[in-house]
């Protein structure tokens, strides 16, 4: 074990990946598994970088890397979202690509996990940029992917309209169309009522369900949300419906706080007249790390990873955090939580509505026989509600937080799929 207890509490986690290796290391632990799955669970089964070259509108040419990273099958195929950000590299994408994997096991959806990445600035291209740069990409990763193989999906800077390229690029160059490639589409092309909001749907049954758990009244509870973006912004739709005061909301540009609650459907059609929700009229500008410490009963971070860490957690005054975005609390800072009485649903849990609706998605396109939103939602709320209880039981039982008890379950289900299949040869 010594390799596994050198991950454990000696340096902060300086990466996703680092801090994806800590949380496998201590599951690893409890379930007294040996090195060998230590070490075949931290490494991806598969992975392919690749050159993207991208004619530009004006003739000249750019080069970004592309990423597709499988970290596990032995569930079944791969499956995980695609991110289009400068900060995309190899490492974020074996983070996010792991997470996947527990993230599926957790919810028992038939797959293992992937992620993949370009290294390149949405904001700064022309739809027809995008496309090209996406039909490239998908070109380049398509020996890997595949309905049976490993299904892209949206993530940050990427969309329904960048599941539609993919999709065409795939079935052009199979010859036929092969709806099953992605989820995420647009309804038109097959995608399913209820997928774009999935992960922020989910993420607010879980929010109000860890809210009561906590013994807090969900009408007039106060929340901070960092973020307005695909998980964000419907979160924080979704909450003020449900009676919550969501206060303080930010986005790339900056944070607004009103303490008497932010009016959310009025800064969503503010967003999209000016592009950000700075200058909301009513709402005063705060620091961005300032929401984070913002005194709320519910913190729902849903931007990117790493922003909860050892120099800011002791100063977190949120009682629940459920984590929307994708590994946003370093191990530290888990300790500090945990330390302080926060309750933190992590991130494999809480998020997890947006994989659940790619299944329904995915089983829906392969089957050519598509549900109505209610259908969808009723069954979302399900999933989404049986796994909160799973790790909430198991947690309790063997007295850990929802992190170790939602990682400890999805491990063991990979692993005892990877033991029962046997190693090949
Ligand atoms: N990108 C989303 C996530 O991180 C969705 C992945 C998917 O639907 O495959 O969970």
């Amino acid at each position: 074990m010594s390799l596994i207890l050198a991950g454990q509490g000696i340096a902060p986690a300086a990466t996703p990946l680092d801090d994806a290796r800590v949380q496998l290391a201590e599951a690893v632990a409890v379930l007294g598994y040996d090195e060998g799955i230590y070490q075949l669970l931290s490494t991806p089964r598969r992975e392919l970088t690749v050159s993207v070259p991208l004619r530009m509108d004006d003739g000249s040419s750019r080069l970004y890397i592309g990423h597709r990273v499988q970290h596990n099958f032995s569930r079944g195929p791969a499956k995980g979202g695609l991110r289009y950000s400068p900060g995309v590299n190899l490492d974020e994408v074996r983070a996010l690509a792991m997470w996947m994997t527990w993230k599926c096991a957790l919810l028992d959806v038939p797959y293992g996990g992937a992620k993949g990445g370009i290294n390149i600035d949405p904001r700064q291209h022309s739809k027809a940029e995008l496309e090209r740069v996406t039909r490239r990409y998908t070109s380049e990763i398509l020996p890997i992917i595949g309905p049976e193989r490993d299904i892209p999906a949206p993530d940050i800077g990427t969309d329904e309209q960048t599941m539609a390229w993919i999709m065409d690029t795939y079935s052009v160059n199979k010859g036929y169309t092969v709806p099953g490639i992605v989820t995420g589409k647009p309804i038109s092309l097959g995608g399913s009522h209820g997928r774009a909001s999935a992960t922020s749907r989910g993420v607010t049954h879980i929010a109000l369900a860890a809210l009561a758990h906590r013994g807090i009244r969900v009408d007039g509870a106060s929340a901070a949300v960092q973020g307005f973006g695909k998980v964000g912004h419907d979160a924080a739709l979704f909450l003020a419906e449900a009676g919550v005061r969501v206060v303080g909301i930010s986005d790339q540009y900056g944070a607004i706080y009103n303490e008497r609650g932010l009016d959310v459907p009025a800064l969503s059609a503010f967003l999209r007249e000016t592009g950000s929700v700075v200058g909301f009229p009513g709402s005063e500008v705060i620091d961005g790390t300032a929401l984070l410490e913002l005194p709320v009963d519910l913190l729902v971070p849903a931007a990117v990873e790493g922003v909860l860490h050892e120099g800011n957690a002791s100063r977190v005054q949120a009682k629940v955090i459920v984590e929307g975005a994708n590994g946003p609390t370093s191990p530290v800072a888990d300790r500090i939580f945990e330390a302080n009485g926060i309750l933190v649903v992590p991130d494999i849990l809480a998020n997890a509505g947006g994989v659940i609706v790619s299944y329904f998605e995915w089983v829906q396109a392969n089957q050519a026989y598509w549900w109505n939103a209610e259908e969808v939602e009723d069954k979302l709320a399900e999933r989404m509600l049986a796994a909160w209880r799973q790790v909430v039981d198991y947690a309790a039982k063997r007295e850990l937080t929802l992190r170790a008890a939602a990682t400890i379950l999805a491990v063991e289900r990979v692993a005892e799929a990877h033991l029962i299949r046997g190693l090949y040869p």
